[in-house]
């Protein structure tokens, strides 16, 4: 161990070191009355401090949350029980409806940021609550009907809602030319027989409101033909439903 003697530099800071700890009340006096008559230049001074720093300082932020998380929250929790709870709501929806763009701004950041995540609580989410969702779309649709299906028709005819008209229906033209055609009258009216006038989707009966509609078993898309063993009997309403999927146990019974 080497046991130089202190320089000079050491010496003055240990000095003011000392001077400090001496004259602290007067000196954070001083400092008081000097920041109460600065406070501009003080906060210009914070300002392009903050901005030079603007990394570090948020880094240094993210550290420090990161090291006392739990302890700032059960703080912030503390603090939050502590104020009145309809004080805070009101003050919340004031605060959200003053700031409605920054929010916006920061929500879509904070998704753009945490993509994957986002989209795979979303799939969890959505997976663990397929029937509810099925209900609630089906509510939905029920109570929107009319002006949904305004909407999609409304589309349809503008520049873009053509081009997809058309597309649509060129696809499946092309598909229909390219796969088996050969359901004649007497055979749907079969199927619609065999199948006891249900529908094989809900089971419930068809009527004059909810007719039979042919539905592919194998999609036309998967090149399931508009034959008599790939045809079924739906309500259009369940065949919306069931969009493109090829579901084996709804290859229905009757067929056996
Ligand atoms: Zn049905």
């Amino acid at each position: 161990m080497t046991n130089n003697p202190p320089d000079k530099k050491e010496i003055q800071r240990e000095y003011m070191k000392q001077y400090h700890i001496k004259n602290k009340e007067i000196l954070s006096a001083k400092a008081k009355i000097y920041r109460e008559n600065n406070k501009e230049l003080i906060a210009e001074q914070m300002k392009r401090y903050t901005e030079k720093n603007k990394e570090i300082l948020k880094q240094k932020r993210k550290e420090k949350y990161e090291k006392n998380r739990d302890a700032i929250l059960l703080k912030e929790k503390e603090r939050r029980a502590k104020i009145d709870k309809n004080k805070l709501s009101e003050y919340g929806k004031q605060y959200r409806k003053n700031n409605k763009e920054s929010i916006s701004i920061k929500r879509k950041q904070f998704r753009e940021a945490n993509k994957p995540r986002l989209a795979e609580t979303n799939k969890e989410w959505r997976d663990s609550n397929h029937e509810y969702l099925l209900k609630k779309n089906k509510e939905y649709y029920d109570a929107n009907r009319e002006s949904l299906v305004k909407r999609s028709l409304a589309y349809l005819k503008t520049p873009m809602g053509k081009i997809v008209a058309a597309r649509h229906h060129h696809k499946r033209h092309t598909q229909m030319k390219e796969s088996e055609c050969s359901l004649t009258v007497e055979q749907w009216n079969k199927i619609i027989t065999l199948q006891e006038n249900r529908c094989t989707i809900c089971k419930k009966p068809f009527t004059k409101r909810n007719p039979a509609t042919k539905d592919h078993i194998i999609p036309l898309s998967k090149g399931g033909g508009f034959t008599f063993e790939n045809i079924q009997a739906v309500h259009s309403l369940c065949n919306n439903k069931k969009r493109n999927k090829i579901d084996p146990t709804n290859i229905v019974s009757w067929l056996q």
